[in-house]
């Protein structure tokens, strides 16, 4: 696309802009309760192509199709019993389902695989714009590939200006990391970790269990995406763990600009003898608060520092999910 990208707050005439762009094959960035997501027609193979193209996305990494009714999962899923009682306890939210897919689905937005990730988002303006496009609409976040995923309209506008015709501004989304993948088939597993919490989901699946991170257990990846470095800032981020709390302050480096993320865990006497090394703290009150603004300020401190320390936080709740991001970026 050439041209301006136009920002406008969602409302009957962008959402119906932008489901005209959706109709035509057109890529549009709009809010999720999770982070923004890059649109398109996801029966249209050549509009899911753009998606690759723009994000600069690895091709064997499928992505989620977002979905406004149950109808138009069946559409393109096999639904079985127990999958539809699940996604009509937890739809919309931020989880996403494993299916398997019907033959409507093009195989770029799957990447040949048999099954089809399906999700349902709680955001008014996107279930909007799905209804009117009258599509399910393929959408990853709307970051370059490997960059923190985007939480506001701003961080859509840093990686795609001028790449796309149509961003819809819903403000700061709710929850800030990417949805829980699930997979049904077998022992229930979750392939991704992210906005519908373990502790949450394991009361609905009492059998439910999270898949070691490919690399640990040396089979392949059974959610492609997460072998990826991925939600890297642009200036190292070190990951400081528990059992470092006492001693990491020692081995800092003289004249780096630094921050300091941290959460309740981390011991306040520390934080004063700190004073001196960091150019600023950032206070997480819980796991929650955390995901909301991971990803937000890891895009603002890499524009403000050389480093990001980020000091480990509890691994419940949405602390699960952040501490995975985190690992992730920080190369772990
Ligand atoms: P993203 O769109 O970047 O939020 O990532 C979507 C996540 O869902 C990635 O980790 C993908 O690998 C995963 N995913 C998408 N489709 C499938 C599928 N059919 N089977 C397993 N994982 C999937
Ligand atoms: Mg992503």
């Amino acid at each position: 696309m050439a041209g301006k990208t136009k920002v406008m707050k969602p409302d009957a005439s962008s959402i119906s802009r932008g489901a005209s762009l959706i109709k035509k094959g057109e890529v549009v960035a709009f809010p999720t309760e999770t982070v923004y997501g890059l649109g398109a027609n996801a029966l249209d193979a050549n509009a899911v192509r753009k998606i690759f193209l723009l994000k600069g996305r690895p091709a064997d990494n499928p992505i989620i199709v977002h979905v406004s009714s149950i109808a138009m999962l069946q559409k393109i899923a096999k639904v079985d019993a127990r999958a539809l009682t699940l996604a009509k306890k937890c739809w919309p939210g931020p989880l996403t389902i494993i299916f398997e897919k019907k033959g409507i689905m093009p195989a770029n937005v799957t990447c040949g695989l048999p099954t089809v990730a399906v999700r349902m988002p709680a955001n008014k303006a996107a279930l909007a714009l799905i209804r009117e496009s009258g599509v399910p609409i393929a959408a990853p976040s709307a970051n370059i590939s490997g960059r923190p995923s985007p939480t506001s309209a701003m961080h859509v506008l840093e990686d795609f200006d001028g790449k796309i015709p149509l961003i819809l501004d819903g403000g700061h989304t709710k929850i800030g990391v990417e949805s829980t993948v699930l997979s049904l088939a077998g022992t229930p597993r979750i392939l991704r970790l992210g906005g519908f919490s373990y502790e949450k989901l394991k009361k609905l699946i009492p059998n439910l269990e999270i898949a070691g991170h490919p690399k640990k257990i040396g089979g392949p990846a059974l959610s492609p995406g997460t072998k990826y470095r991925h939600y890297a800032p642009s200036v190292p981020l070190m990951l400081v763990e528990k059992k470092e709390f006492g001693t990491f302050a020692s081995k800092l480096k003289a004249g780096e600009r630094r921050v300091l993320f941290f959460g309740p865990n981390f011991p306040k006497k520390t934080i004063a003898q700190l004073a001196g090394q960091f150019e600023y703290f950032l206070y997480f009150k819980d796991g929650e608060n955390a995901a909301r603004r991971l990803f937000d300020e890891l895009r603002d401190s890499e524009k403000k520092y050389d480093r990001i320390y980020f000091c480990e936080i509890e691994e419940r709740g949405a602390g699960r999910a952040v501490m995975e991001r985190v690992r992730r970026a920080a190369g772990k």
